[in-house]
């Protein structure tokens, strides 16, 4: 029997790692399969983590804090979880490969998933020319042309990412104006092999092996037009990765886990939220890192308050009323 176990391992979930090990909890990490590291896996530099002034590859930083989180004593599992039982005082947490394994508490950090544009072609030429992953991708497209669509930070990246490869990218908005950081905006307009497609959406995506076009739709007057292509990125945001838990956890409108004002706790005892599945607004790597903190904590309490924690005795009193900072070692 766990004291907790986390699933995800992203931010917020190697970072709950991190704190619930130095509190002793031995913390089981259900990592995943293939998406180990969370979408960091998937980022090339991280500019705005604090404490990397150079910048970080988004893998490093995530092999960083599995092994900060291992160096405590976490086990990670490279394992997908495929049901839960979050009822009662023992959760149990089913894995793919069929072992099951019981806590007394779970926090759940799965993050958020692509969000997909819904349009015909998409499903079927994924893989074959339809990408959500520049980092993973970008290299099969050298001197090609390849548009990306979204109009926010992950858009802009991937598309500046991509001109290392690309002879022309093209970013395709719906509107005129960009939801992304000035910064990365900026940088953007500044790349001479970007090229924007404004008031834009992909209607239909051609090619019959592999992508050789989009049509265009206008959103201001409804004209269409075809656009030859070689590849498309989609990066037009995430929605949160809840499937395993949309009939056990109680949700907010928005789609995410709800959870009671500032804490973790979700509305069954027990379990704890943190990250992007929680947050439908900043969605950041930091602010994920810190929920992941958050969670670790109000774990810390609830153990405790059950009388169960692994904690000694005046870490227990403690952490009866808020930790603080000995406490939880900041
Ligand atoms: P966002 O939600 O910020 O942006 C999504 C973009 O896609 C918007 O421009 C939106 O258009 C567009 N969009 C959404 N749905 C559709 C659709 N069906 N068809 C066409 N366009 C669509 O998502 P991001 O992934 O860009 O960013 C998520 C979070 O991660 C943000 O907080 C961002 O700041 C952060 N991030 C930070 C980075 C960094 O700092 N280095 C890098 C990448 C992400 P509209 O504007 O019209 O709504």
């Amino acid at each position: 029997m766990r004291q907790v176990i986390i699933i995800g391992s992203g931010p917020a979930g190697y970072t709950a790692a991190i704190y619930a090990a130095r509190a002793n909890l031995e913390p089981l990490v259900i990592a995943s399969s293939v998406e180990v590291g969370g979408e960091l896996m998937n980022t090339t530099e991280v500019e705005n983590f604090p404490g990397f002034p150079e910048a970080i590859m988004g893998p490093d930083l995530m092999a960083k804090m599995q092994e900060q989180a291992e160096r405590f004593g976490a086990e990670v599992l490279y394992q997908d979880v495929v049901s839960l039982d979050l009822d009662g005082d023992v959760k149990t947490v089913t894995l793919g490969n069929g072992e099951t394994h019981q806590a007394y508490s779970v926090i759940y950090a799965t993050g958020s998933a692509y969000r997909k544009l819904g349009v015909p072609g998409e499903e079927r030429l994924s893989g074959r020319g339809v990408s959500w992953c520049a980092t993973c991708d970008g290299f099969f497209f050298r001197e090609r042309t390849i548009a990306v669509v979204g109009g926010g930070d992950s858009a802009m990246e991937e598309a500046t990412f991509l001109t290392k490869f690309a002879s022309k990218v093209y970013i395709i908005h719906r509107k005129d104006t960009l939801r992304a950081s000035k910064i990365m905006q900026e940088r953007a307009f500044a790349n001479e092999k970007i090229e924007f497609i404004w008031n834009s959406e992909v209607a239909d995506i051609l090619g019959d092996e592999a992508v050789n076009g989009v049509v265009l739709r206008s959103t201001t007057g409804g004209t269409t037009r075809e656009l030859p292509l070689d590849g498309l990125f989609v990066a037009i945001g995430n929605d949160p990765r809840t499937h395993l838990v949309h009939d056990k956890l109680e949700l907010t409108a928005e789609g995410t886990i709800w959870v009671d004002g500032r804490t973790s706790r979700t509305s069954v005892p027990g379990v704890f939220a943190a990250g992007d599945v929680i947050d439908p607004t900043y969605r950041q790597a930091v602010t994920a890192a810190a929920s992941g903190t958050v969670a670790a904590l109000d774990v810390e309490h609830y153990l405790a308050a059950r009388g169960e924690a692994a904690l000694p005795e005046s870490d227990v009193a403690q952490i009866d009323g808020l930790p603080d900072a000995a406490t939880v070692g900041a």
